[in-house]
């Protein structure tokens, strides 16, 4: 009954990050978890882009 670990990767670059930015960054609307390092480029000059929320491996 051991909880598991709460960890999540970027969508773009795969990385485990302890914080991700719920996205839209396309035309497709499909939601994307983004490491803060992809959301920078991402947000940025997107007409698509869209902030859905923050997750966070820890809770607050
Ligand atoms: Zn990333």
């Amino acid at each position: 009954m051991s909880r598991r670990v709460r960890e999540k990767t970027c969508d773009r670059c795969t990385q485990i990050s302890p914080i991700l930015y719920r996205i839209q960054q396309d035309a497709a609307k499909t939601w994307v978890f983004v490491c803060p390092a992809c959301w920078e480029s991402v947000s940025q000059d997107n007409p698509f882009y869209v902030y859905g929320g923050t997750w966070k491996a820890k809770k607050p």
